[in-house]
């Protein structure tokens, strides 16, 4: 449907209105303005006529009298007089001689005015051949009628001044239209003038400026409107900013939460996530949300983990695996989302990564496995020895000593393994404790006493264990824990190092931190195994470190060692040129212990 302006409406309405009623007043008038011309221009004829009954009745009985008067008459009124004898004759005429002229008698003025009264009519003159207004009055002496005296005038005449007052109407019509035209337009536009601003208030609001108040007009039903209006945008503006502030509560508590979280509608479409799902998707949150979970989600297992969740009203649960550039465990929870009419909409899944859950757990699992390994080894050596001599060795005094010594020799072995996952299992379980027991030492008598603990296996391979130290360089920590620490690396260098080498231990300040540093130049190690060097039981030849003693534990002690004074390790090496291990320990902030 064609959408009409309001202000053209009113327009056209009041201008319909105007036409209408102007133009009917004007017809109308030049109706009864005729009507009135006419009835004042018989009358004026009828009195005309009557003027002339006195002049006439004197001429009657003369010889061509009555027709000298009306021409006379005629010219002095400039009014055409006839004189009309009651047998229809013609004895006067103010334009033509009377002996020219028809029988009247049949005339219906001439009748009316014989029957005593006045006639009028508008016809034809067949005299004159135009349209004439007769007006005919019976002509009496001594009470008896002697003739009929009629004035006529040319209708031409009349309709010419008729026509000069209808063209002065037509001219005062036009001019009322045009006034009444502009008056309508004027007062169409007042009355949409407000509308219109309205509407500009209204467009303010749907573009969201709901502080916008609506302009106030002269008429009182659209300041109702407008009020009503304003009110509407306050409420709304009101409403807008709670929604805001509780999506904003929402999104701050789904953002800051560990879990991913992803809600979807029944439809598989996101209906919200939060941060950390979207970086578990490796998306953003902006691309996730709206969108169908088919449509972004690539991972077949999380689809139909979310397929699953969507048809079971009952919580579902699993692990799945999401490679990438890192593989990432995660643990869903999918629960039914339900709306306020307890109708299902959805489901929302809880997306937590349990890849660290899931290392601790292996590394857990492996340790078991090691630590069985590692003792088994000198148990069934143990036992076989054991048996050996139960079946009869014992008798041999020289075969029984032998192997009662490597039976000595394995449980020493185990009894280190024993001690170093004692040392291991205190270190962790109580780093708090031995941190709290720091006490300000000289670190060269640490340094010494290490050494002094592998000097009989450093001269056992001719070895020079040379120690660069300042005297008084002192630190905050727990001496023994230390101690211990420094043993296994110069024990580590030691034992690593050709016969007749050398192993430097050295100490100094680097900024706030203590660094010493156990130098060799023994076999050194292999790049791909340096990062998993301070793990349980990480070895890089298992066989050497076995014949050489060690249990695999000693750089995993301390590593936990460097932890309880807040600091780490490090090592740098080269295959064939030796190995260098930094103890790095913070001297200045060593007030709480991690
Ligand atoms: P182990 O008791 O076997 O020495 P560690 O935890 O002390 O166990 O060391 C782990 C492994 O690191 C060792 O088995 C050895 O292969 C390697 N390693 C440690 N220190 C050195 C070193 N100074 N030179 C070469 N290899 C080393």
């Amino acid at each position: 449907m064609l959408k009409k302006r309001i202000a053209r409406s009113l327009f056209l309405s009041y201008l319909w209105i105007t036409l209408i009623a102007v133009i009917s007043i004007g017809l109308y008038g030049a109706h009864m303005t005729r009507e009135l011309y006419l009835q004042r221009t018989a009358k004026d004829l009828e009195t005309r006529a009557r003027l002339c009954l006195g002049p006439i009745l004197e001429s009657l009985d003369k010889e061509g009298g009555v027709d000298a008067v009306c021409k006379k008459l005629g010219r002095e009124t400039d009014t055409r007089i006839t004189v009309i004898l009651p047998d229809g004759r013609v004895v006067g005429d103010t334009e033509a001689d009377p002996a020219d002229m028809d029988n009247h008698k049949v005339r219906p003025e001439i009748r009316k005015a014989a029957s005593g009264e006045v006639g009028r009519l508008t016809r034809p003159s067949p005299t004159l051949k135009e349209e004439l207004m007769y007006v005919a009055i019976p002509l009496e002496r001594d009470g008896s009628y002697v003739a009929v005296v009629r004035t006529s005038i040319p209708v031409t005449e009349i309709n010419q001044v008729v026509g000069k007052i209808r063209q002065k109407i037509v001219v005062a019509v036009i001019g009322v239209i045009c006034l009444l035209a502009v008056i309508s337009l004027w007062l169409s536009a007042r009355i949409t003038l407000p509308l219109r601003k309205m509407s500009v208030g209204a467009e303010s609001f749907a573009r969201g400026e709901l502080e916008h108040r609506l302009p106030r007009a002269s008429f009182e039903e659209i300041n109702i409107l407008a009020e009503a209006m304003d009110r509407m945008a306050e409420q709304l503006d009101e409403r807008i900013e709670t929604v805001q502030c509780q999506q904003n509560e929402l999104e701050a508590v789904l953002g800051s939460m560990e879990e991913g979280v992803l809600a979807i509608d029944n439809d598989a479409v996101i209906i919200n996530v939060n941060q950390t799902c979207a970086a578990l998707l490796g998306m953003d949150p902006g691309e996730l949300k709206g969108r169908s979970v088919h449509e972004v989600v690539r991972k077949p297992d999380l689809l139909e983990f979310v397929e699953s969740s969507l048809s079971n009203e009952s919580p579902v649960e699993d692990d799945i695996l999401m490679r990438g550039e890192e593989d990432r465990w995660l643990n869903l929870h999918g629960t039914a989302l339900y709306d306020a009419a307890n109708r299902k909409m959805g489901t929302l899944i809880v997306l937590r990564d349990v890849t660290r859950l899931r290392r601790l757990e292996n590394v857990r699992r492996d340790f078991v496995a090691n630590v069985s390994h590692e003792l088994k080894t000198p148990i069934t050596s143990i036992k076989g020895f054991v048996e050996t001599l139960i079946d009869g060795a014992f008798d041999n005094r020289q075969d029984a000593s032998r192997f009662l010594e490597i039976i000595a020799r394995q449980v020493n072995r185990l009894d280190t393994i024993i001690e170093d996952l004692l040392t291991l299992s205190r270190l962790e379980k109580g780093a708090e404790e031995q941190g709290n027991g720091f006490v300000t030492e000289s670190v060269r008598d640490v340094l010494q006493a290490s050494i002094q603990m592998c000097e009989k296996k450093a001269a056992d391979k001719n070895i020079n264990v040379r120690l660069e130290c300042a005297v008084d360089l002192t630190a905050p920590m727990n001496g023994h824990l230390l101690e211990q620490a420094v043993v296994n690396l110069v024990d580590n260098a030691v034992k690593y190092s050709e016969p007749g080498s050398e192993v430097h231990v050295s100490a100094a300040k680097d900024a706030d931190d203590l660094v010493i540093r156990v130098q060799d130049w023994g076999c050194g190690i292999e790049r791909k195994h340096l990062p998993r060097l301070f793990e349980r039981f990480y070895r890089v030849d298992k066989a050497r470190s076995r014949e050489l003693g060690g249990t695999g534990l000693g750089l995993a002690i301390v590593r936990h060692i460097a932890l309880v004074h807040r600091g780490s390790v490090s090592v740098e090496s080269e295959v064939g040129k030796g190995t260098t291990v930094s103890f790095i320990m913070p001297v200045n902030t060593m007030l709480t212990p991690r």
